[in-house]
């Protein structure tokens, strides 16, 4: 919106030497929302924009056209099938008891984003799966009663209200005792079932991280060290908007920067979010790399590019927006567009047609 209103000033002026201009406003703005998203109230795509907050000395306008041409190389590249769908034998036996699954979410989307998750991949998980929240919700405790937790984290997009949460995540987590932790976003939906298959081909009491960046390299942040010392340091890290997974080896670990009020004093050494946060801690103070998988999607990539044969090997799916158009996977299924917009009803019927809200299944 904002854009647009500055195209149409920029076009007025009516000279052709104006198109540079535009291009010119419209970087700048797109910049100043991009950083406004990361320390104001704004929802936006956390890992560039943590980039383009965490190097400061990078703001240049070159430095930030080229940071948005890889970015968008990075979601442009086709979602490949990852090392996992040649299918190696199992390391370990496990069933999705064993996944602790967590989900963030914030009072304002429990109706318009959770709902259709408790209506989807939820309702066959509900055991594994834990809501984290910021507010108190009686139809949400009917629905989930004691895993929906509430964090009493602020409601804000902030790094702080983000870190609070994951916080909180990570707690809960060592203290249920499961073999994996795995987070998700409220838009993302989980296909359990090939979440187990995946985990089972790794020992949860390794160091192990799985999940994929939304960047093509790793971050770069500077840590503050005390003393007003500074220290550049780069990592990779797995996006939150795709989903991640930690084993308990590696998340007992990761303790003293984790567990308690650490997380947060950990997140505002690098001024960085959440889930930069967790890979620094893996991957720059831990040193166990991050393993990537393709089966895991943000809407920072093109959803378009997964294939209908493969989405039931996929572990997560999303949707949401990419430069202002609607980024959902392509499925022609259950529901038309206009009643299944994110397409998880849809899905959720491809995957579990027997489920009584699903039409009577036909070739799609
Ligand atoms: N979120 C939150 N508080 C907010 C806004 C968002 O906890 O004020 C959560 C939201 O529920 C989601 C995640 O943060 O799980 C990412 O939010 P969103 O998808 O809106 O933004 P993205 O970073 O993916 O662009
Ligand atoms: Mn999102």
């Amino acid at each position: 919106m904002v854009n647009s209103n500055v195209k149409k000033t920029v076009i007025s002026i009516g000279s052709t030497a104006c198109l540079c201009l535009l291009l010119l406003l419209v970087a700048v703005q797109h910049h100043r929302v991009q950083v406004e998203k990361v320390t104001g109230e704004d929802t936006g795509t956390r890992a560039l924009d943590a980039q383009l907050s965490g190097a400061p000395e990078k703001r240049g306008f070159s430095a930030y056209l080229s940071k948005l041409t890889r970015g968008r190389r990075e979601v442009e590249k086709p979602a490949r099938s990852s090392a996992s769908s040649a299918d190696p034998a199992p390391v370990e036996d496990i069933s999705a008891d064993d996944i602790f699954i967590a989900v963030k979410t914030t009072k304002k989307f429990h109706q318009p984003r959770l709902n259709l998750l408790l209506d989807t991949w939820i309702s066959r998980n509900a055991q594994q799966t834990y809501i984290f929240t910021d507010g108190e919700d009686e139809e949400l405790k009917k629905k989930i009663g004691s895993h929906a937790i509430n964090t009493n984290c602020s409601a804000a997009h902030s790094r702080q209200a983000l870190s609070c949460k994951m916080a909180v995540e990570y707690d809960k987590f060592i203290e249920s005792g499961k073999k994996w932790f795995c987070h998700v976003d409220d838009d993302n939906y989980v296909n359990v079932p090939s979440l187990v298959k995946f985990l089972s081909q790794y020992p949860h009491t390794q160091d192990m991280y799985l999940g994929k960046p939304s960047l093509d390299r790793p971050i770069e942040a500077t840590e503050r060290l005390g003393d007003n010392k500074m220290k550049p340091v780069n990592f990779w890290f797995a996006t939150g908007g795709a989903g991640f997974c930690v084993s308990r080896g590696l998340a007992l670990k990761m303790s003293p920067w984790a567990s308690g009020g650490h997380f947060m004093n950990t997140a505002e050494k690098i001024r960085l979010p959440d889930d930069c946060t967790i890979g620094y801690i893996i991957e720059s103070v831990l040193k166990v790399p991050l393993t990537r998988s393709n089966l895991f999607h943000s809407h920072l990539e093109n959803l378009q590019q997964v294939q209908r044969s493969e989405i039931h090997k996929q572990i997560t799916l999303s949707y949401g927006m990419f430069e202002n158009k609607s980024n959902i996977i392509n499925l022609k299924g259950a529901f038309p567009v206009e009643e299944d917009p994110s397409r998880f009803k849809s899905v959720h019927c491809l995957l579990y047609p027997d489920t009584p809200w699903c039409p009577p299944q036909v070739a799609f």
